[in-house]
């Protein structure tokens, strides 16, 4: 097993991967679906299901998802050794810029242009 550097989240209307892209998936309903194989030997690839470029409206459901999406982070963060505060955007479109980063109340960076 590698030695990651952090989480890369994104959403699922990101463009540039599948959903079978993705190291976990966080369904809309708080399930985790957890991939075969890690794809990235640096960073561990997390998808949050819904399109954040757009306004949440099921405001409550998006809080448990982001719950569940914390409590992953932590557990990766204990099992593979790294700082859970090392979690990072995508890009400046994945996740949208909706995404309801104060519920995960980790500060989050955008990667450098
Ligand atoms: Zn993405």
């Amino acid at each position: 097993m590698g030695e990651f550097a952090g989480v890369v989240l994104h959403d699922s209307a990101c463009p540039a991967r599948t959903r079978a892209g993705f190291d976990f998936y966080v369904c809309k309903d708080g399930t985790v679906v957890t991939s075969q194989d890690f794809l990235d030997d640096e960073h561990i690839h997390v998808c949050v299901e819904g399109d954040f470029s757009v306004p949440v409206t099921n405001t409550g459901l998006v809080r448990e998802q982001m719950f569940v999406l914390v409590k992953l982070v932590l557990r990766l963060a204990s099992a593979f050794k790294f700082d859970p505060e090392r979690l990072i955007a995508h890009g400046d479109q994945c996740p949208g810029e909706e995404f309801p980063w104060h519920e995960l109340k980790i500060r989050i960076d955008r990667p450098p242009h």
